[in-house]
């Protein structure tokens, strides 16, 4: 784990970063070849290491490459605002901690946010899978809200013509979750909810054959039709689980995707105005947030690591 007092130190912070980023010796970041020359040091960050490779005759330096590289800030700026990131402070609260323009540290919270978005690893669920989706009230220019738990009456029979509830256009984004239990989670903002929305994303995410469970509203309703095991709670009947067999289990569940909501909106809590155009960053963070399984100061390695990797 990283020792947080290193971080107060430009110099350890680019020893760290070159220790996750090539814990086996420097790599070309152009070619991958490992003779490498070391060409001295940047004349405005003076540990930042430049290098020249030995196959391409290219020269790189210890963030070539990375969403770190081409930035005003030292590096240590960075790391501690990717610490308070994992921390799940605000914009404003990471501003005031770094003594930052609120603007410049929006803009480099957002940096971060993309790169590890982009750079997760997606899982492929299997086992025991569940699938459920919530709404959050999320505007254009900063009007959002908690993520809010469905109203389940009624909506069973409305929900063929209620393609103007729950979509971007009423402001009320869906978000579809697919936890595997025990492991690895994905969350999706959607258009819509319905059946041709959320096809393409339960059958890139969902191995084949998966035994997927859900509860009773439509768009979940084809599963079996596209190649998987269907099973159903149905919550208007006041049923969170249903023991089919008779053996006191209760095996029909949506409890963990539930679980699973409820530390996701605790997690949205402290960042008051996420507009639609972020939601996606904010939720895809927080999915790998969720599935690396630490918390805290032990969030920094994984981090970083994604970010240089
Ligand atoms: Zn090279």
């Amino acid at each position: 784990m990283i020792n947080l007092q290193n971080l107060l130190d430009d110099a350890k912070c680019y020893d760290e970063l070159r220790q996750l980023r090539w814990p086996e010796g420097v790599l070309c970041p152009h070619c991958e070849a490992s003779l490498i020359t070391k060409q001295g040091h940047d004349t405005t960050q003076p540990a930042r290491q430049k290098y020249r490779c030995g196959a391409g005759l290219r020269y790189f330096d210890d963030l070539t490459g990375t969403v770190l590289a081409g930035h005003h800030q030292p590096l240590k700026t960075w790391i501690l605002c990717l610490y308070f990131m994992g921390l799940n402070l605000s914009n404003a609260q990471i501003a005031e901690e770094l003594g930052l323009n609120p603007n410049d540290a929006q803009r480099m919270t957002e940096q971060l946010r993309t790169g590890i978005v982009e750079r997760q690893p997606e899982p492929v669920l299997s086992g025991e899978v569940e699938c459920d989706e919530v709404y959050a009230i999320a505007g254009h220019k900063g009007h959002p809200g908690p993520v809010q738990r469905k109203r389940r009456r009624g909506r069973r029979r409305r929900l063929k013509g209620a393609r103007g509830r729950g979509t971007l256009a009423t402001e009320k984004p869906p978000i579809l979750g697919m936890i595997q239990r025990g492991g690895a989670v994905v969350i999706r903002m959607l258009e819509n909810v319905q059946q041709k929305t959320i096809r393409p994303l339960i059958e890139t995410f969902i191995a084949p054959g998966t035994r997927v469970h859900t509860d009773e509203y439509v768009i979940y309703c084809r599963l079996t039709e596209w190649g998987y095991e269907h099973k159903t709670v149905c919550h208007s009947r006041g049923e969170s689980a249903r023991d089919e067999d008779g053996d006191g289990f209760h095996e029909i569940q949506v409890n963990t995707m539930e679980g699973f909501w409820s530390l996701l909106r605790s997690w949205l809590r402290p960042h008051r105005g996420i507009s639609q155009e972020k939601l996606p960053l904010y939720l895809g963070f927080f999915q790998f947030v969720h599935n690396t399984r630490s918390r805290g100061k032990g969030l920094l390695t994984p981090l970083l690591a994604l970010l240089v990797s």
